[in-house]
């Protein structure tokens, strides 16, 4: 039987990616909608065939404890708002899905982390990259050695922000609902796949960030931020992350005997993955895969099974930590061990 899943927050992400990739899930299927527009949530009810009793608004929205239909709460609300809605649905005794980043401060991811444990529900961070077949494939190939011992990393995420022209982008620009910038909201792929791709943690951050303060767009949030990142291991990544370049999503990890890239390294349904040296480049065939369905599929499993998802909390707790500690290098200009 496959798990019921909630969606919080019916908006861009919502809408156009995760709903339509429930029909390639084998273990999860979407079941209630909770949002703040009782005429948008009938209307998607109506397509996906959703009940209309399976409909609830921010305010009612704890009495989905009452709701056997639901078993996984998925949190896709803006950034300031994840932990607010994490805790009450743990409190309603539903495991939840919650977006990246998973909130803006440790406190907060702190209680999410806790709030889920007290409930004895699983709680997981929907970093979907890590579900993705193309950055499986290369974590497999630099786990194997492929590519001799790495010694850096390059990864560049940004696209131009653009509240003026689309909704989804206010908030982002908003301090106290996005928590901060670029770094937060796309910086963040980056900063993760640098993590996931050496299998280490860094130690030490330093940054510099540079925004245009008479843009109106940046007045609360960063555009530009570079970061530097130490591994035990002595690898070097060197990131960028912008809310004004034209649209990257890329990665390159350099090993002693190859490369490997991957761009886009964080698309939604394309990928590319390449390796290479003075000798020549290949391109391996790798088939592309439904990360959402898979992702989906996973925290459906972990909640059934009652086990540790792939990213818990935790995993959304560290890359908060390493983006507030890019923070403070950045406005110190110091140096920050973490
Ligand atoms: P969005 O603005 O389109 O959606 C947010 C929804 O929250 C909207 O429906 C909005 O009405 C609702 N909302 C409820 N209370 C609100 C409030 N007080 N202020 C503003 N909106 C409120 O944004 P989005 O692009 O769908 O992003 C939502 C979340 O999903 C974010 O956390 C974002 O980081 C994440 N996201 C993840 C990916 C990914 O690839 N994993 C991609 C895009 C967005």
């Amino acid at each position: 039987k496959k798990l019921g899943f909630a969606i919080v927050g019916l908006g861009k992400f919502a809408t156009e990616q995760i709903m339509p990739n429930f029909k390639d899930c084998q273990q999860a299927r979407l079941t209630a909608l909770v949002s703040g527009s009782p005429a948008k949530a009938k209307k998607l009810a109506a397509e996906y065939g959703i009940a209309e009793q399976n409909i609830y608004s921010y305010e009612n929205f704890d009495s989905i404890k009452d709701n056997p239909d639901v078993d996984v709460v998925y949190i896709i609300l803006p950034n300031g708002l994840h932990a607010e809605y994490t805790v009450r649905a743990a409190q309603a005794g539903k495991h939840v899905l919650c977006e990246k980043p998973m909130a803006t401060t440790v406190a907060d991811c702190e209680k999410m982390i806790a709030a889920c444990k007290k409930a004895g529900r699983q709680l997981m961070i929907a970093y979907r990259a890590q579900y993705e077949p193309f950055n499986l494939n290369a974590i497999a190939r630099i786990r194997k050695g492929e590519l001799g011992k790495v010694r850096a990393i390059t990864a560049d995420h940004g696209r131009p922000v653009k509240p003026a022209e689309e909704k989804a982008d206010v908030w982002r620009v908003d301090k106290k609902l996005a928590g901060g910038g670029s770094l937060m909201d796309i910086g963040i792929y980056s900063l993760n796949a640098c993590r996931y791709l050496l299998g280490e943690e860094p130690v030490e951050v330093t940054a510099l960030e540079s925004s245009d303060k008479s843009d109106p767009r940046f007045k609360e949030v960063e555009d530009n931020i570079h970061f530097t990142l130490r591994f035990p291991s002595g690898v070097l990544a060197t990131c960028t992350s912008s809310y004004s370049y034209e649209s990257v999503k890329r990665g390159r990890v350099f090993g002693d005997k190859a490369w490997l890239d991957l761009d886009p390294l964080s698309d939604y349904y394309e990928h590319t993955l390449k390796v290479g040296s003075s000798k020549g480049e290949t391109e391996p065939k790798i088939q592309e895969g439904n990360q959402f369905a898979a992702e989906l599929d996973h925290m459906a499993e972990c909640a059934r099974t009652n086990t540790t998802p792939r990213t818990p909390g935790e995993e959304g707790l560290r890359d908060v930590r390493l983006i507030l500690a890019i923070y403070e290098a950045a406005r110190t200009g110091k140096a920050v061990t973490v």
